[in-house]
């Protein structure tokens, strides 16, 4: 890749936990944009209180666009009729699983729905659907599908309270500035009872111990807090969520690949690492990786998880215990900060609701890890 110029990096901002707010923390690994090489080092650090993990010291919210280049949304080499099954295969798991939850007729809240490619198939398999997007272009491309989209943040969409059967997340939890309060927002517009449906990359799966502080799922900059099981789970509960169990929809294959993608491009001459990278994305590779990934996942719990928790009775007690995330991150500090940056960025206000330019639901399950090179 050749980038412009870095754009003028504004002063990265630090911040308290954005679950509780808590100053005092642990800090963690410094890391920078490793993907698209944009400007800046940022320090994670585990929240003293809640044991959350989140990016403390990131880029100022002016400047997040420029951490969500064009090309932010890739796609794999090979026959384009396998990355239409790749497409649907994704969406048919996920409506499936929600019309599950929600029955004949559920009405479904997709947040971060970007251009409602998920919501389009929703509505096919007879559901009920709305959805939020911050991103205009993205909310302007759902309503031309006939989608009725709340133009806006979460916290400052007007939904209905108690409507809906079930609410969706896809990759979108970790991009969210202040995640508990926006499902606290969610949950009071989901039916006492119904559901709420969560995919996150998780500290604590597999790959995430493995990789450590080179695992993808950190995306730095773009995710700013990484869950464990453990404080997704009470993160859910503080917002009205019982946690109902853990399943895999995504294709985590795609951890690794560009797990050793972004090592080779660092360590390998530049010729190398692209084909590399272009071996493991290839789309027949991924065909025949996954279902050992699927196994591994089941085995080993994986780090790229969906969670289905359901919307306990206003009244119940929801306060969720005291644990951490109980895994140690090794701290490198090595994050140099020859960034060259390619500041041309496409990203709306608060870094959520990118990609997925051409209507394509797959896109956004994958930019969780910036992924399908
Ligand atoms: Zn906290």
């Amino acid at each position: 890749m050749t980038h412009p110029a870095p754009a003028p990096a504004s002063s990265p901002i630090t911040v308290p936990c954005p679950a509780c707010r808590t100053d005092a923390h642990t800090p963690l690994h410094a890391a920078r944009d490793r993907w698209f090489d944009g400007p800046g080092t940022f320090r994670y650090a585990r929240c003293a209180s809640c044991g959350l993990t989140y990016l403390r010291e990131r880029p100022a919210p002016a400047a997040m666009a420029d951490y969500y280049p064009p090309d932010y949304v890739r796609r794999g080499k090979g026959p384009a009729w396998l990355l239409r099954w790749f497409r649907a295969r994704d969406l048919r798991r996920r409506v499936a699983l929600v019309r599950g939850l929600a029955g004949a007729g559920g009405r479904v809240l997709d947040v971060g729905c970007a251009t409602g490619a998920f919501l389009h198939a929703a509505r096919t398999a007879g559901l009920v659907i709305a959805g939020v997007e911050p991103a205009p272009w993205a909310a302007e491309a759902a309503r031309a599908r006939g989608i009725p989209v709340w133009s806006t943040t979460v916290d400052r969409a007007d939904l209905p309270a108690a409507a809906f059967d079930v609410a969706t997340l896809w990759d979108v939890v970790e991009h969210l500035d202040h995640p508990a309060d926006d499902l606290r927002h969610v949950a009071a517009s989901v039916k006492p009872g119904g559901w709420l449906v969560v995919t996150t990359p998780v500290l604590d799966g597999w790959e995430a111990r493995l990789w450590r502080t080179r695992w993808p799922g950190w995306d730095t900059p773009r995710h700013l807090v990484v869950f464990s099981r453990s404080t997704l789970e009470r993160t859910l509960a503080d917002a009205g969520f019982r946690l109902s169990h853990w399943t895999y929809l995504s294709e985590s294959y795609l951890l690794t690949a560009l797990a050793i993608s972004l090592a080779a491009k660092e360590r390998l001459p530049s010729p190398i690492a692209r084909g590399l990278r272009f071996v493991l994305h290839v789309r027949p590779v991924r065909l025949v990786a996954q279902p050992l990934f699927r196994l591994l996942d089941r085995a080993l719990g994986g780090s790229w998880v969906t969670a289905v928790a359901q919307r306990v009775d206003a009244d119940a007690d929801n306060a969720g215990g005291d644990v951490g995330d109980g895994v140690g991150v090794g701290v490198d500090g090595n994050g140099n900060g020859n960034g060259n940056g390619n500041g041309n960025g496409n990203g709306n206000g608060n870094g959520n609701g990118n990609g997925d330019g051409d209507g394509d639901g797959d896109d956004r399950a994958h930019r969780a890890a910036g992924s399908e090179g």
